[in-house]
């Protein structure tokens, strides 16, 4: 098992100090499987935590089109609210949105009603077993969570004119920049590099920025940079390795992240985490990809990646360990899903439950 890259820890929120995820009964996990590739990327990887980590336990709750379905305008079951009170943690797949119209986003409504502050995307590139635009990429994308233009303050002014706030708080940006340092430091990264357009927006991406300066200072161990966030994503695609961690605003940090996860070889890779003051939330960057659902071709990876900051996030160390190297096993052997499935590069394509079969395989 060469080549075993290091596992990705996310530590716990440093505010809310009855929060200590690794003290947890949390061998219980409920579960939304989501919309589109959702239930066959969920299937896939529940498979895998069951074969590494059979003292874990899931059930299912409802969020997205099953719950709007059922009549419920918030996308979100009664269940799913008791489940997370209880548990402090989900598991979640994508969640279709409709656009420019329709019903709010269910990931909106739940990171903000369960106050997930950082949204954490580390974006990896397995060079050379994974054709990637970059070979030696490893930065983690520290997304503030709740706020900016997110916030959902958006209203119509008149027939013609519709108004969207943009809302950043000294807390918000405390929060999210104290965050980042400290995880650079629990994890050993060097530097972190803070991303806004402060030139133009100079009150609200302006205080991100003094408040990124201002508590630099208190991490002397880490270098820093701060960078526009227009040149910042255009470098993000050139030269990853300028980068370890980067915060970032809301919009930003969506936006940058999906560059970073796909230079890194495939949106299809990247896992995320949602860590709140009283629980946190997994899920895979990428959305519910309507285009391929129901043929069994997505790519799990991106999921299971988030089950294993999951895990880690719990404290079950050795299944997350255990999981991380099988799955990169089987991508070393060339073993690829159809996104990430290169002639040269990759030994055989693989549809989503064979994919998850050789993980297990390789447990
Ligand atoms: P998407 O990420 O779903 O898909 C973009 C492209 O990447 C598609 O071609 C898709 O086939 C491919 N792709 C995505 N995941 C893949 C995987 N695991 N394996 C292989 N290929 C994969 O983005 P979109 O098409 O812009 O959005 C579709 C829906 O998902 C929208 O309703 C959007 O609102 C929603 N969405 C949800 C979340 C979430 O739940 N966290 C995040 C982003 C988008």
């Amino acid at each position: 098992q060469s080549n075993v890259a290091p596992l990705i820890a996310t530590p716990a929120a440093k505010t809310g100090a009855d929060y200590h995820p690794a003290a947890l009964p949390a061998a219980h996990i409920p579960v939304a499987a989501g919309d589109g590739i959702g239930p066959e990327i969920m299937e896939a990887t529940l498979a895998i935590l069951k074969a590494a980590d059979p003292a874990l336990t899931f059930h299912p709750v409802t969020v997205g089109l099953k719950a709007y379905e059922a009549g419920l305008m918030a996308g979100i079951g009664e269940d799913t609210w008791q489940a997370i009170a209880e548990h402090k943690i989900i598991l979640k797949g994508p969640i279709t949105t409709p656009q420019g119209g329709g019903y709010k986003s269910v990931n909106v409504t739940l990171r903000k009603t369960l106050g997930l502050y950082a949204n954490l995307r580390p974006c990896v590139s397995y060079h050379p077993y994974v054709s990637a635009l970059h070979p030696r990429m490893d930065v983690v994308i520290v997304r503030e969570n709740e706020e900016d233009t997110y916030a959902g303050i958006e209203h119509r002014q008149s027939q013609e004119v519709v108004q969207c706030l943009k809302l950043i708080t000294r807390p918000g940006c405390e929060r999210i920049v104290r965050y980042a340092f400290d995880y650079a430091r629990a994890n050993g990264r060097k530097k972190v590099t803070c991303m806004t357009k402060d030139n133009i927006m100079k009150l609200t991406d302006g205080l991100f920025h003094k408040v990124f300066d201002e508590i630099a200072a208190e991490y002397p161990d880490i270098a820093t940079s701060h960078m526009i966030i227009d040149i910042g994503t255009a470098r993000m695609a050139s030269r990853p390795t300028d980068f370890d961690v980067v915060v970032t605003p809301n919009l930003y940090g969506d936006i940058l992240s999906d560059v970073a996860a796909e230079v890194a070889g495939s949106i299809g890779l990247a896992g995320s985490s949602n860590i709140g003051r009283d629980c946190a939330m997994f899920e895979a960057v990428h959305g519910s990809a309507p285009d391929i659902a129901g043929q069994d071709i997505a790519n799990p990876s991106g999921l299971l990646l988030s089950a294993v900051m999951m895990l880690v996030h719990l404290g079950r160390a050795k299944p997350a360990s255990d999981i991380h190297n099988a799955w990169l096993c089987a991508l070393e052997e060339g073993l690829h899903t159809a996104d990430i499935y290169r002639p040269g590069v990759s030994r055989e394509k693989l549809g989503t439950r064979a994919f998850a079969e050789a993980v297990i395989a390789r447990l």
